[in-house]
């Protein structure tokens, strides 16, 4: 049912799984060279940094993150949070290329640096360097941006401080991820194909052929390579319900989400929710008086002893991180995760015993494995749909190939980079996929590309300075 969803989505406009381009239509082959800006807007951290690549595979990387302050995700107008960005930008120029910016300023020639702009929301892109939001998630809601182009706003700003500086590439976080990748690899190793995002969100982005894609593509972009990096929106996968698993904590928590029955799928797989499902499923435990959770050792109810206001009491007040260290605590006496109960739950240390962090433990396993195997169904989907793994088409695309990889997947984010074995669940059920199986499963390499949405996004704006402003000098 994913794989039609991606085939549907290559023919026809789609309330769900839309399947936008990228307009980015080549993968990094790591000779680049530059020195360039990246700008990730997560949902939950912005960064910037500055690229420069040597020509190599090798690069310098600065880099700067601040946690987006909540009171902008759902400010009055646009303003509020393109301003803010702009000025973490001008922040990070200041400590790390003061000199450039003052050049710039009194030179003659046209000098700037190119900036990519990943903005990590469903955009509908008209070229590599514009696309208007189409709607927010992650918890965000500022009405005045939807239809409007989110890099205009971001140039606006930038321009009202006078920085050097163009935003040359919209970029999604899963191309940024595939192309930070691309770059770092070995020359002789098989370029990634496959980029995925499990982090506030999540999505992934795939090379498709520009054959395979029947519904029109608006604006310019390369047609040289004769294809294109399509975004498959896997978030909102299944909003209808038909297979995702579904038990009350999901149904609770969807009802009390900004989107109620969109996003199912991220609802079931990302770090926005996670701590919710497992806040909800531990709560009802707690309430089961017989079942003694969090009670002190007369079997007490120590309901009165810790506030009402805890976060074990207040939705979405629990981060993800908890089913990170729940996994990773294998000690007998849980010291660990008792001390992050306390903290992210709010329960007092001496209500918190061996056994209660056994029970989180094993209800943090259950929605942490669910949520990896899911994610490896939707990359195992993907991976299917690319056809990457049919050896003929792959020596036709041309392709480097070696017997070892044939289809390489890179993925960011902070639930892949610190579940434990979340790659390894994944890879269950990439195994599991009657398409894959044990065999060519063992031909998939899965990288993680560090902070790859913001160095990806500089990379590609590199690239795309060349196509958007060819008469301008950029770095
Ligand atoms: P963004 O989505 O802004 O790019 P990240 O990739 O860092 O940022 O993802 C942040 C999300 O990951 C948050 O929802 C947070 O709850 C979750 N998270 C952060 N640390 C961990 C961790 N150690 N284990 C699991 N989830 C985590
Ligand atoms: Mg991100």
């Amino acid at each position: 049912m994913l794989i039609a969803a991606i085939e549907l989505g290559l023919r026809q406009r789609t309330p769900s799984m839309c399947q936008i381009p990228t307009y980015l239509t080549q993968v990094a082959t790591g000779l680049e060279k530059g020195l360039s800006i990246g700008v990730d807007l997560g949902g939950t951290n912005l960064r910037v940094c500055s690229v420069e690549l040597h020509g190599d595979s090798t690069s310098d990387i600065l880099h700067t993150q601040v946690r987006i302050p909540p009171e902008l995700m759902v400010a009055k107008a646009s303003h509020d949070l393109f301003s803010f960005i702009a000025r973490q930008i001008q922040d990070f120029l200041v400590k790390f290329h003061l000199a450039f910016i003052q050049d710039a300023k009194s030179d003659a020639h046209d000098q700037y640096f190119a900036l990519g702009f990943t903005f990590s929301f469903p955009v509908y892109q008209s070229a590599i360097n514009s696309g208007v939001l189409l709607n927010w998630t992650k918890g965000f809601d500022i009405p005045d941006t939807i239809n409007q182009d989110v890099c205009q706003l971001l140039q606006r700003e930038i321009d009202l401080l006078e920085l050097p500086v163009r935003v040359t590439a919209l970029v999604n976080d899963a191309a940024g991820t595939i192309i930070s990748r691309a770059y770092g690899l070995p020359l002789s190793r098989t370029r990634p194909t496959i980029g995925a995002i499990f982090g506030t969100g999540t999505n992934g982005v795939y090379l498709e052929s520009l054959s395979e894609i029947t519904k029109t593509i608006d604006g310019d972009y390369d047609r040289s390579t004769g294809k294109m990096f399509m975004s498959t929106e896997w978030g909102s996968f299944d909003n209808k319900l038909s297979v995702l698993p579904v038990t009350p904590y999901d149904t609770e928590l969807n009802e009390h989400s900004v989107n109620p029955g969109n996003q199912m799928f991220e609802k079931r797989v990302s770090g926005m929710f996670l701590g919710e499902l497992l806040r909800l499923a531990v709560l009802q435990v707690y309430y089961d008086d017989g079942l003694g959770l969090f009670r002190d050792d007369t079997g007490k109810s120590n309901t009165d002893d810790f506030n009402r206001g805890a976060p074990l009491h207040t939705r979405w007040k629990v981060d993800s991180s908890i089913l990170s260290v729940a996994e990773a605590d294998n000690s007998e006496l849980l010291p660990a995760l008792r001390e992050k109960i306390h903290v992210s739950f709010g329960v007092p240390r001496d209500s918190v015993s061996v056994r209660d962090a056994q029970v989180v433990k094993i209800i943090a396993h259950a929605i942490g494995t669910r949520a990896a195997r899911l994610a490896g169904m939707a990359v195992g989907s993907v991976i299917v749909q690319s056809q990457l793994l049919d050896e003929t088409h792959h020596v036709a695309a041309g392709l480097e190939a070696t017997r070892e990889t044939i289809v390489d997947v890179a993925v960011d984010g902070s639930v892949v980079e610190h579940y434990p074995g979340f790659e390894q669940y994944m890879r269950e059920s990439l195994r599991a996929l009657e398409q894959i199986g044990v065999e060519k499963e063992s031909r998939i390499s899965i990288g993680h590309a560090k902070d790859g949405s913001s160095v990806g996004a500089a990379i590609i704006a590199l690239l795309a300075a060349e196509q958007v402003v060819p008469n301008s000098t950029h770095l």
